[in-house]
């Protein structure tokens, strides 16, 4: 329902929240644009939804047409990876470079506004990628990270093929970026003495 026909009079206007306050609308309920307050860059990526995301859509939907079947957020495996085949004894993770913290990616800067937060969360979020991964290699799962880069970058057709040939093979890691693939594991995520834990699971 547009804004205008929900918005009758200045007392309901007042009510909602999150909205502007009666001042910032002109006699004809109009928003004045100038008048709202701009979202921080800060205030946008912490809008910005980690599961069902477009990537991840794209891939389900390409794996699916492949004759691939899946499960999706196990909540039962470490990291509550997007998509598991069990068949293959295999998971993979659709990470948004910003989220996840995409070493040397373009799309992995962070903001001018709230730096120390910002830098604070992406860390902890890469630490606690590491200790799921490193959770799931030591109990026998692959592990296939699939960057938000490569979906954008990479043809569909190509981005499915590189992720049939994995299933099918050998290789117990691998990460596919917009640069490429690489299969070296993070030092981290091969630590011992990091396990993971039920604790790290919230996602943001
Ligand atoms: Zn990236």
């Amino acid at each position: 329902m547009p804004l205008r026909r929900r918005l009758r009079s200045p007392s309901q206007r007042q009510c909602l929240p999150g909205l502007p306050t009666w001042s910032h609308f002109d006699p004809e309920g109009k928003v004045l644009a100038e008048t709202r307050t701009p979202l921080t860059r800060s205030e946008m990526m912490s809008r910005i939804r980690s599961k069902d995301t477009k990537p991840e859509m794209l891939l389900r939907k390409g794996l699916h047409a492949a004759g691939y079947r899946f499960r999706l957020h196990v909540s039962g495996l470490p990291g509550k990876p997007d998509i598991v085949l069990p068949r293959f004894r295999s998971v993979i993770f659709v990470h948004g470079c910003f989220w996840h913290g995409h070493s040397g990616c373009k799309n992995y800067r962070i903001p001018k506004t709230r730096t120390e937060f910002w830098t604070t969360k992406i860390a902890a979020n890469r630490d606690r990628d590491s200790r799921a991964m490193a959770s799931l290699l030591d109990s026998g799962w692959r592990v296939l990270v699939v960057w938000e880069c490569a979906t954008r970058t990479i043809s569909l057709d190509r981005l499915i093929q590189t992720v049939v040939a994995w299933l099918q093979g050998t290789a117990r890691y691998l990460e596919l970026g917009a640069g490429g693939t690489c299969s070296t594991i993070r030092s981290s995520t091969i630590s011992r003495e990091s396990r993971y834990s039920e604790h790290d699971q919230s996602d943001q």
